[in-house]
């Protein structure tokens, strides 16, 4: 068994959770002085392995989160040339 790193944030003592969801069994590792934590994953040991390369894994989430902001942002986009078409059409 991998042994669990200490935080990266705090340094504090992490340690791993099961969750039941809809019936898979998902894990987590998470710190249990400042709350960190990986992404859930069905297996054990990626959970571990993604806590243990946790600066690597900032990279990746900071990627994650300007798609978060430009997918909406593309679909609001999408949305209002929809509405404008639609406006135009009406009017004919
Ligand atoms: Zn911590």
């Amino acid at each position: 068994m991998r042994a669990l790193q200490e935080c990266p944030s705090c340094g504090g003592r992490a340690e791993i959770l099961d969750f039941d969801v809809s019936g898979d069994k998902l894990w987590q590792v998470s710190c249990g002085k400042c709350g960190l934590a990986t992404e859930m994953d069905d297996e054990r040991a990626i959970c571990i392995q993604h806590w243990n390369r946790r600066d690597g894994e900032e990279k990746l989430r900071t990627k994650v989160t300007i798609l978060g902001v430009l997918v909406p942002l593309g679909m609001a986009m999408s949305f209002l040339v929809g509405l404008l078409f639609g406006l135009l059409g009406g009017g004919l």
